[in-house]
């Protein structure tokens, strides 16, 4: 069994405290990502073919792409690779980018995990660390 790791190196700003590498998306970034994101998994998959149970969309904030981005990458997914009928399929999520409408496209595009980066349940410390969220 293997897993496949998804990164999106987008967010909208710079957190302070972040070490991860990620920058604001330049002009068509975040629109032609997810092209970008299937020529890799085609490349991939002329190498390596291992069963899947694992999809993991990790950033940055993956959460910026669209669900019909995330359809149209785990499509390539299914097509490509042997996926387990019950696979984690888990996306990073900023809380400032969800809604119900796009929580319910994830959810319909085949996200079966989130990952919230709530950070904190004090509204306090999210305006220390520049949080867009708040606690509500
Ligand atoms: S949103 Fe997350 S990944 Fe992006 S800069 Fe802030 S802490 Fe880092």
């Amino acid at each position: 069994m293997a897993g496949l790791y998804i990164h999106t190196p987008f967010c909208t700003q710079k957190c302070s405290y972040c070490d991860f590498f990620s920058a604001p998306p330049i002009g068509n970034q975040l629109k032609t990502w997810h092209l970008l994101i299937q020529h890799n998994l085609e490349l991939i998959a002329t190498e390596l073919s291992p069963e899947i149970d694992s999809i993991f969309f990790g950033g940055g904030t993956p959460s910026l792409l669209t669900p019909d981005q995330i359809s149209k990458i785990l499509a390539s997914c299914y097509k490509l690779f042997p996926i387990s009928t019950d696979a984690e399929i888990s996306l990073e999520a900023n809380p400032a980018t969800l809604n119900n409408e796009i929580l319910t496209g994830f959810h319909a595009a085949g996200i079966n995990r989130l990952s919230i980066g709530v950070q904190s349940f004090d509204d306090n410390n999210l305006h220390l660390l520049e949080r867009k969220h708040s606690v509500k």
